[in-house]
This record gives C-alpha cells, structure tokens and sequence, in this order.
C-alpha cells in the first residue's frame, strides 16, 4: 500500500475515509496501539498518532503540545510513516549471556514497562554486543548489561518513571564488582565502576544515544553522564531519533 493521504487525517484534520484508512493501517503494520485497520477516526487513532509523533519528535512526554495529533499532507509525520527506517513500537529484546544483556524486566512478570521503539531495541542489543566485544571479552566476571524498565504496553504516562513514555529511554541497573547487579547506589564499595564505564561507553558508540544520567562524579568529570536527581542507583539511558531515510 502506498502510505500517501489526499487531506490531514487525525485531531481536527479533514478525514477522508481512505487517508484515514492508509494512516491506520501504516500505525498499525508498525506495531503501535490503540488501532485497528478501518476508517473510523476516534481518540483512541489520535492517542496512536501522538504516541508515533513523540517517538519521531524525540519527545518523552506524549502530552507535549509539539505532538499535535494531526497528519498533514506534506508534514513530517506522514515522511516519517513513509520512512525506510520509520520507528515500530515493540517488546524489548530479552537477551541472553551470548549477547551480554538481560532484560529484567521481561523476565518480570510483575511489572509491564517492557515496551519501546525499534530503535530503543536495536540500540540495547548493539550496546550490549559491543560491551561484551570490548569489556566481557577481558572481564569475563563482570556483570552483564541489565535493562530495567523503558515504557508501558501502550506507551504515555507512567507514575513510576517520568521520561519514559515513549519508548526513547531505558535504565540499568548498576554492576557490583561479584558480578551481580542492583542494591547499591554509586558510592558503594561494591559499584563496579570500570564496568559502568564500559557499559556508557558502549552506549555512547551507538548512532542514536544522546543522554546518560547518572549521579557517579568520577564518570560526570570524565564527560559519560550527567547528574539528575534520583539517578543514584541505577544510569538512565536515552535516544534521539535517527536521521529519517526517505525510500
Ligand atoms: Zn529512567
């Protein structure tokens, strides 16, 4: 199907039944929620496009006003539906030892914040290979990289964690020098520094990382994180959306 609409589709736009249709059908091939492949507008199409333009805008929160709710016919938002490398809302990978993270929240039947871009995704897994080709290589007792939370089911709020709407950020938990994970904050003894290091590090070579928050001064004087309130005891991991590439 050709993604192209006649008139805007969404919040206050013209909604002719087939542009209607073709935005739909697109949310919905990329896997984001709230819609089904019909014609019918409703708040439910406008949360699904606001959701799809905070990804493309980069913006964590879904409720920013930047994220209108309408596609236009020229606009970004129907270039980034027309996109080779158009972001798909997604279950996070969940990693395996072989390829030097885990998700543990995946694992975690209790808690749903599994969810995220294609691009979130794809970033986890390359960071994850590159700290196993360029730390575990040399450290084979160090922790693995261990993914918490990124965002809920369905995106948008999320009480717990503020920022992490929509599907652009992830946290880690902190390694410990036995090898494990999680308990500590930074200035424990028990904080594996040099793995945390790696691990920033190997999230900063991926294209798409912008920012690290983590209140470790040794690693804010080396330039790989910046302190933000409650970012004691677990690094917040963020991205930008890509360069968008038109077919
Ligand atoms: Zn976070």
């Amino acid at each position: 199907m050709t993604i192209s609409i006649q008139a805007s589709v969404g919040l206050h736009g013209d909604n002719k039944p087939e542009d209607v249709l073709v935005v739909k059908s697109r949310l919905l091939e990329l896997g984001f929620p709230f819609v089904t492949a019909d014609s019918v507008m409703g708040p439910l199409t406008i949360k699904a496009i606001r959701l799809f333009q905070a990804v493309k805008n980069g913006l964590n929160d879904v409720d920013d006003q930047r994220n209108d709710g309408r596609v236009d016919v020229n606009g970004d938002t129907i270039k980034w539906l027309q996109a080779v490398n158009a972001p798909r809302w997604q279950r996070m990978p969940v990693g395996s030892p072989e390829e030097g993270f885990i998700n543990d929240n995946i694992i975690d039947v209790s808690d749903n914040h599994d969810f995220g871009t294609s691009w979130m995704a794809d970033t986890l897994s390359a960071t994850g290979a590159t700290y196993k080709a360029q730390f575990l290589a040399t450290h084979p007792n160090a922790a693995l990289l261990h993914i918490n939370d990124t965002s809920l089911p369905q995106g948008g709020d999320t009480p717990v964690h503020h920022g992490h709407e929509a599907g652009l950020a992830s946290d880690i938990r902190l390694p410990r020098k036995d090898g494990n994970v999680g308990g500590i904050v930074v200035t424990d003894q028990a904080f594996d520094r040099a793995a945390m290091r790696a691990l920033i590090q190997a999230f900063r070579a991926q294209p798409v990382s912008s920012r690290v928050f983590l209140n470790d001064q040794t690693l804010i004087n080396e330039g790989l994180c910046q302190a933000v309130a409650g970012h004691n005891n677990h690094a917040h991991f963020e991205i930008k959306p890509p360069v968008r590439v038109m077919p």
